[in-house]
């Protein structure tokens, strides 16, 4: 008998934090990795946020809080959303969670049953098809190609809906590609799914801030399928957060209710004192806007200096990212290449012929849905960016 279930069989390591691990293993041995597989800004926490924690440590905030996060930190969300985004949400129809991505969990395990279909536009996030596959649902992907900027057109959506299609699960910006589908665009595939009433959305839009094009746009926007958005956004991206580990979604009461008595059963609320710092990110644009701007504005002159430099890399073929801090490159160019005994045959052997040549460490476009791609995260400091973008130009330049 086996001893794990096939549940947990048939889960996948999540690619990216499989690479962050390798590279921590490497570095622990001593050798020099540059790690640009995990997406995490390499800012700091604001001060003003920091001290709102300890603040709520002297202030006992250390029980427990109500499962979908404490009135104070749903009120300032919902608060949010209608001054930032100009959505009407109550304070009730708020879950907070441990990260975005606990939240997009427990709106696919809340929605979705056995055979029922998801609906993904690829490439998409790496944890998306693990969270389907565990809700025993079908993940149908989309697949958007370079030369859309990785964007699915309203047909496509069209095309893919069955009487099965149960949800349509995407992120904007997106990750990996940080492609930014605009006002127009959403509207059009919003038009799509008015005419299919049972089909929910999940709006992941956890990189808002991280747009280099301008205003956020939600698809939570349009009337005619407001009912039927999940909307999930964080603090892990824009505030510098990802350890702290708060993410939430808005959506109906009904789902709402049923995601605060999911998590009731597996987590309860998260971490109180994350709660009470989170409260002073969103509440106090002022004390944090400066920090959040200097990290956007740090991101977008990496990304113009990333873009430059792979363009310049023979073979190398990649979009014009506007949100996010990744670029999703088509390497396709090299399959075949050696370099002495080492192939490269596939998407995977590039990035182990990248960890062992160059010592960066990247991920496999695969786990993204497009196996001619890696992902790079250019969230790292500019003098490391450069000296990582010069070691993959000399790694490249010894395949043949
Ligand atoms: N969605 C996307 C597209 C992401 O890149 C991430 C990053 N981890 C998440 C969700 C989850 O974010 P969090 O850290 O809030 O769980
Ligand atoms: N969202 C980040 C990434 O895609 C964090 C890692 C993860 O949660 O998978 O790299």
């Amino acid at each position: 008998m086996e001893i794990l279930s096939k549940r947990i069989r048939h889960l996948s390591e999540s690619a990216t934090l499989e690479m962050a691990r390798k590279s921590r293993e490497l570095k622990a041995r001593g050798v020099d990795v540059i790690n640009l597989s995990i997406g995490e800004p390499d800012f700091n926490t604001p001060d003003c946020i920091k001290t709102a924690a300890i603040d709520a440590i002297h202030s006992n905030h250390t029980h427990y809080t109500p499962v979908a996060g404490t009135a104070e930190l749903r009120e300032a969300i919902a608060k949010k959303l209608k001054t930032e985004n100009g959505l009407n949400y109550s304070a009730q129809q708020i879950v907070v969670s441990n990260g975005a991505k606990q939240s997009i969990a427990n709106a696919i395990l809340c929605l979705v049953d056995p055979g029922d279909e998801v609906i993904v536009p690829s490439p998409y996030w790496v944890s998306y098809p693990e969270m389907v596959k565990l809700a025993e649902g079908n993940m149908i992907d989309i697949r958007a190609t370079i030369d859309q900027d990785f964007k699915i057109t309203p047909q496509q959506l069209e095309e893919a809906i069955t009487p099965k299609t149960k949800v349509f699960l995407f992120s904007s910006p997106c990750n990996p590609t940080g492609s930014v589908y605009s006002h127009e665009e959403l509207k059009a595939l919003a038009a799509v799914l008015e005419k299919h009433p049972r089909i929910f959305i999940i709006s992941d839009e956890i990189y808002e801030y991280i747009n280099y094009k301008g205003k956020h746009e939600s698809i939570a926007t349009f009337e005619n399928i407001r009912d039927r958005v999940i909307l999930v956004n964080g603090v892990s991206k824009g505030y510098a957060m990802t350890g702290w580990r708060i993410g939430y979604m808005a959506s109906t009461l009904e789902i709402a209710k049923a995601c605060d008595k999911l998590q009731g059963q597996v987590t309860s609320g998260p971490s109180s004192i994350s709660q009470w710092a989170s409260l002073k990110a969103i509440e106090s644009m002022n004390c944090v806007s400066e920090d959040v701007t200097e990290m956007v504005n740090a991101f977008s002159e990496r990304r113009k200096m990333v873009i430059e430099k792979l363009n310049k890399m023979p073979g190398i073929k990649s979009n014009q990212p506007e949100g996010a801090f990744y670029i999703y490159p088509n390497i396709s160019h090299y399959f075949g290449k050696t370099n002495g005994s080492m192939r490269i045959e596939n998407d995977t052997d590039f990035c182990v012929y990248m960890l062992e040549k160059a010592h960066i460490a990247i991920v496999p476009g695969a786990a993204f849905g497009n196996p001619n791609c890696v992902r790079i995260s250019y969230a790292t400091s500019k003098n490391i960016l450069v000296e990582a973008l010069d070691r993959m130009e000399n790694a490249l330049e010894e395949l043949h």
